[in-house]
């Protein structure tokens, strides 16, 4: 691994010394999973580090309230998953179907805080975060602030934390009435990344009728992952039937904007993630309780 200036690793018990480290080194990097730190390296983003902040021993909790959950940064994607409440309610239902894909090795090390400031356009767990309407809790120097993920994410592998800055929580809000939501990926292969991914989350009212939806998608259709604005407007106040759940679907071209990789080109990118954004709206209505 290529840190040839590296000087000190340290690894703090709690988020104030955590905090101290990173605020007295402006060349530190925060080290939570580790699982990211080579594709760091693969963009020459670690050649600079002078100090390693490992935040593995800060406490991390999470607290099912009846709002939120609220789920510590250094959370492993395993531990989540073994939260009924994550894992049984069909509105948070993404997020379990996300947390699913990597392999087991890596959920029992990666954290939730690590997942969503890599800003990596092809990981799956932020897609299903983005449709639930999650928030990341940041601390600095200058005090807590509430980032959603749309605005953490400031380009490709690039998050928009002030230097000192750390994720302490992720804030998901309870969603109330009949709701559903659902997380698919397109890979090449089990163990890929994502060619394209997608999230939704529905509501509706005792008539069916969508009172309230979101609609996410990530794995190369931009520099980060997105919510889809025009897919949303089609379905917000309608019945959600087959006619305009692919309405939807077609819509979402209207929002991204595709790269080509050695995985996908940008054409196949966009008619695929047509038809990943349907299935997740369909399997979304179908989990309605
Ligand atoms: C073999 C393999 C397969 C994978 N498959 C999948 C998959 O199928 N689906 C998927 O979604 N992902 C997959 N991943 C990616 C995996 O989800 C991420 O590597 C992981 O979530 C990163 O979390 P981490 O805790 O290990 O972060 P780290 O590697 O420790 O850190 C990543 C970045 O986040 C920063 N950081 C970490 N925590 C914080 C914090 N609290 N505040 C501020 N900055 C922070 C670090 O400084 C670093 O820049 C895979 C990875 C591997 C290696």
């Amino acid at each position: 691994m290529a840190l040839h200036k590296l000087k000190d690793f340290h690894t703090p018990g709690s988020l104030d010394e955590a905090l101290d480290l990173l605020g007295k080194n402006s060349e530190a990097l925060v080290l939570a999973g580790g699982t990211f730190l080579h594709g760091l390296e693969a963009r020459g983003l670690m050649s600079d580090v002078e100090v390693l902040v490992d935040i593995r021993k800060t406490a991390s909790t999470v607290d099912v309230k009846d709002t939120a959950l609220e789920i510590g940064a250094t959370t492993t994607l395993a531990r989540l998953l073994e939260i009924p409440q994550v894992a049984d309610a069909p509105w948070a239902a993404a997020l379990p179907d996300a947390l699913s894909y990597p392999p087991v090795q890596i959920r029992n090390t990666a954290t939730i805080g690590g997942c969503i400031a890599a800003a990596c356009p092809f990981f799956d767990v932020p897609t299903a975060l983005i449709a639930l309407d999650a928030v990341a809790i940041v601390r600095g120097a200058g005090g807590e602030r509430k980032l959603s993920l749309p605005d953490l994410f400031g380009g490709l592998f690039a998050n928009t934390l002030e230097p000192g800055e750390l994720i302490t929580k992720v804030c998901i809000p309870r969603v109330r009435g009949k709701a559903g939501s659902a997380f698919l990926k397109l890979e090449t292969n089990a163990n890929d990344l994502a060619i394209v991914n997608a999230a939704a989350r529905v509501v509706v009212d005792d008539s069916g009728t969508c009172t309230e939806v979101r609609v996410a998608l990530g794995g190369g259709v931009a520099e980060f992952a997105l919510r889809s604005p025009s897919a949303e407007k089609i379905l917000l106040g309608s019945k959600l039937d087959a006619a305009t759940l692919h309405a939807a679907g077609e819509a979402i071209v209207a929002d991204i904007a595709p790269m080509s990789d050695h995985r996908a080109s940008a054409e196949y990118r966009s008619v695929v993630a047509q038809v990943i954004v349907r299935r997740a709206l369909e399997r979304a209505v179908a989990r309605l309780a």
